[in-house]
């Protein structure tokens, strides 16, 4: 028999078009335009430890990033940034503060691009014309990084803190330095702790330029928080369709930034959705052990590739009904569990054998889309 897996043919629906922004190169990837939203992280390690940093980028690529920044805090970091940048799978972003130095040095390392703050670079604004000229000749993008910490003294004198105007402003000054030069391949990121002076600030961006814009809410804080924070903020720009590139801010494992970074991306139709586990939150009619059921079938599917949507529910309230609308699914009860493919029963299986049961359909399942590229699958 075979069964439709339901696969829109038009793309799923968003939320909002998205803002036209010109379009720049990082690297391989595309930033901006019609380009997909990217995903960024910073690796933790030590710049200079060359084997390590690039263990950890490979460990970041696994995991779907598109974009890395690293730091570049000394000498050494920038000496390093030519081998990192040659090895990397993914473009490498040098990130630098204080030394001007160093803004070069990456350009010339072949650093995909350079992420500038105007706020703390010596000098700064007398040395544009030099950045630009030289960013134009290696084909090196920028990211114009203005952040609440390091706001230009003189936008705090005016504003007397990092106001959404005061970033915004500085932000849109910096810009236009590298546009006097003939210089657009930049993008651009205003961040605060705030999720709401932060979304703001994004918002008095967008309504000034075509600039492709980074998202990002800074020393946004541990997993929990620092999740919570990113994806309203997140969430209520990419809803109005502003955001071409993103990057989660934890005080976590940096992988632990592009799951989020994904999720969120996904979430809103904004990234083809993977794996997707609904299960239900529980409650006092439940007659199987949703949390466990929940997190075996969970890791037993972790890094399935492929757009599969599973459900797992508690009790037959909303059982029958969400594993019906999932790909598959089961619906527990009495010590056993039906368990459906795409809104039909396949069978009904004991419950010690539902985890089991599920995670060796959607494998089946899976191995049938990916051998045939077609969500049609054969049932067995
Ligand atoms: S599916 Fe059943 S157990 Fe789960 S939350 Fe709903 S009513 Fe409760």
């Amino acid at each position: 028999m075979s069964i439709n897996l339901g696969m829109p043919a038009l793309p799923p629906p968003t939320l909002a078009p998205r803002r036209k922004t010109r379009q720049i190169k990082v690297g391989s990837v595309l930033v901006g335009g019609d380009a997909p939203i990217s995903v960024q992280s910073m690796t933790t390690t030590k710049t200079h430890e060359v084997n390590t940093t690039l263990q950890q980028i490979a460990e970041l690529t696994a995991a779907g990033c598109d974009i890395v920044r690293v730091a570049c805090p000394r000498q050494e970091d920038a000496d390093a940034l030519a081998e990192i940048a040659q090895h990397s799978q993914i473009p490498v972003i040098a990130d630098i503060h204080f030394q001007p130095s160093y803004v070069f040095a990456a350009i010339e390392a072949g650093c995909a691009a350079v992420r500038v703050n105007p706020g703390n670079i010596r000098k700064f604004d007398d040395q544009v014309k030099e950045i630009a000229q030289a960013a134009k000749d290696h084909g090196t993008s920028l990211r114009i990084g203005v952040n609440a910490g390091s706001l230009d003294p003189r936008l705090l004198q005016k504003y007397g803190k990092a106001t959404p105007e005061a970033l915004a402003e500085s932000a849109v000054w910096e810009a236009s330095l590298f546009e006097e030069h003939d210089f657009h391949d930049f993008k651009i990121s205003v961040k605060h702790n705030d999720p709401v002076v932060m979304v703001r600030a994004y918002e008095l961006l967008a309504e000034q330029g075509d600039w492709p814009l980074h998202l990002g809410v800074t020393e946004a804080g541990p997993a929990f928080q620092g999740t919570i924070k990113s994806s309203v903020a997140f969430g209520a720009l990419l809803a109005k369709g502003i955001g071409d590139t993103i990057r989660v801010s934890l005080s976590a494992p940096p992988v632990e930034e592009v799951k989020v970074g994904l999720q969120i991306l996904q979430s809103l139709n904004l990234r083809e959705r993977k794996l997707e586990i609904v299960s239900c939150p529980s409650c006092g009619r439940a007659q199987v052990d949703v949390y466990t059921l929940a997190e075996q079938v969970t890791a037993g599917l972790e890094g399935m590739e492929v757009p599969l949507r599973v459900a797992v529910m508690g009790c037959v309230v909303n059982g029958p009904g969400e594993a019906r609308e999932a790909d598959l699914g089961v619906a527990s009860g009495n010590g056993k569990g039906q368990i459906f493919v795409k809104g039909e029963v396949i069978k009904t299986v004991p419950e010690s054998a539902i985890v089991e049961t599920l995670i060796e359909e959607a494998m089946r399942i899976a191995e049938s889309m990916e051998a045939t590229g077609d969500p049609t699958v054969t049932i067995s």
